[in-house]
């Protein structure tokens, strides 16, 4: 028997006899006719089981199964308009089932946050995030697609590493051997600025660890973290970059899925509407305006969700803040030569209160001033002595920024929590399923 995906059944690909495979995600029954919405990897189908085409034996053992229940099914597709998806499967024939051994614990009604995720291995089964799971593949396979007709290189580092990146507060410890002072990445990026002089401009798309200690809708402790780095290129060479990777992401969505990103929550019209170059501002009219949105900011302060809610608020595309101060940034960032006390960095913001989306810019190229910029961190220069070592053969300017998947994929969709983005969110305190 050939199988055929339920995504080319409602493409419209299809017609006449065919076999269909997958589980029960929902089924009633009256009258002698059974409508079972199964669901396979690709999407739901309405099969339509009538008692006098496949006999009273049969029937009632479908009629019998619970939900989740996996079987196989052959019929013919008819147009339907009350069909989701406009299409039907009028069945004639069961293979093999695969009977579900209890009732499904998640049902058609509203369950408690922590209910579904104690129930998460079972929960990705549902419609609304399988639908977002897909759109998710898309968005991966898009910004690769964009990478490779931009001429960069992907390329990987390693998790296991004894230097912070993102400062301290955030490191998650290994027990790594013998070995003390062992954690998990923050980001790529140190060893990213090794690979740019070996590959030239390389992306990596790889799980960041941070141990962030506060329950938010926009944190997690482990993401997957879209970074770039080129050799050549300053602070406004990497936000064109930015520019172009996010729209070209936006659009490929809204092009090729628009019905997945519709049922997601988002009208691909509002993604097809982004243009480059998104607007700059610098950090100091960023702070006016939170002020100016009656928001305690004080120059020198990071953004939190407090400053980036009414700031983003302002803005109905993405923006770049500019220029932060050397007090909010680590020690590898460029300061700006004509103004020392802040950097050349970047960050993209989303809007709707969606905030910081990428954070990125210009590196330190020069030993003695990158040197001096460890020890005024407070950091100790043996940690970072391969990283320094960098600037002492051919090192040109350079910059690059790591991009948030998941936070990107929450504003794209306009989903409220981030938590739905990947399949098995890890917070403060959730590593169990
Ligand atoms: P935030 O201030 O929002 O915590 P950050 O300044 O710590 O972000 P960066 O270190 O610049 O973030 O990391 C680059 C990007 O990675 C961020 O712009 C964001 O998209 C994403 N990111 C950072 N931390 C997290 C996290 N805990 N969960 C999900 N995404 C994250
Ligand atoms: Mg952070």
């Amino acid at each position: 028997m050939v199988f055929i995906d339920v995504a080319d059944i409602l493409a419209g690909g299809v017609s006449g006899g065919v076999s269909v495979r997958g589980w029960i995600n929902n089924s009633r029954s009256s009258g002698g006719i059974m409508f079972m919405l199964l669901r396979d990897g690709s999407g739901l189908l309405q099969c339509t089981v009538r008692r006098e085409a496949v006999g009273e034996e049969l029937y009632g053992k479908l009629e019998g199964l619970h939900l989740e229940s996996a079987l196989e099914l052959s019929g013919t597709v008819r147009e339907d308009g009350r069909a989701p998806g406009g299409r039907e499967l009028s069945v004639e024939g069961v293979g093999a089932v695969y009977p579900a051994k209890l009732d499904y614990p998640i049902v058609r009604k509203e369950h408690g946050v922590e209910f579904l995720a104690d129930n998460r291995h079972l929960y990705v089964r549902d419609p609304r995030l399988q639908n977002i799971f897909h759109i998710r593949a898309k968005f991966l396979e898009a910004a690769r697609d964009w990478f490779r007709e931009h001429g960069y290189t992907e390329t990987q580092s390693p998790s296991f590493m004894t230097a912070s990146v993102e400062g301290g507060s955030t490191l998650f410890n290994v027990e790594y051997f013998e070995r003390e002072g062992v954690y998990l990445t923050q980001s790529w990026q140190l060893y990213a600025e090794a690979m740019i002089s070996s590959l030239g401009k390389i992306y990596t798309i790889a799980p960041s660890f941070r141990a962030e200690p506060h329950r938010t809708r926009r944190h997690l402790s482990e993401f997957w973290h879209l970074e770039l780095e080129e050799p050549w290129t300053d602070l406004a060479g990497i936000m064109d970059t930015g520019d172009a990777l996010v729209t070209h992401i936006a659009h490929t969505l809204a092009n090729d899925v628009p019905e997945k990103v519709r049922k997601a929550g988002r009208d691909p019209a509002e993604l097809l509407k982004l243009e480059t170059p998104f607007p700059r501002i610098s950090y100091d009219e960023a702070v006016e305006i939170v002020q100016g949105e009656g928001v305690e900011m004080f120059w020198g302060d990071d953004f939190g969700w407090q400053q980036e809610g009414p700031l983003t608020r302002k803005f109905d595309s993405p923006f770049w803040v500019v220029g932060f101060p050397s007090g909010i940034k680590p020690f590898y960032h460029m300061p700006d030569p004509d103004r020392a006390e802040v950097t050349m960095s970047g960050d993209l913001m989303a809007p709707e209160g969606y905030g910081e989306i990428i954070g990125g810019g210009q590196r330190v190229h020069d030993y003695d001033q990158l040197h001096q910029r460890v020890l005024d961190d407070g950091l100790d220069p043996e940690n970072y002595s391969w990283y320094l070592d960098l600037r002492r053969w051919g090192t040109v300017p350079h910059s690059g920024f790591g991009l948030g998947v998941e936070r990107v994929i929450m504003w794209m969709l306009g989903l409220e929590h981030i938590r739905d983005t990947i399949p098995f969110p890890r917070d403060m305190r959730r590593v169990f399923p």
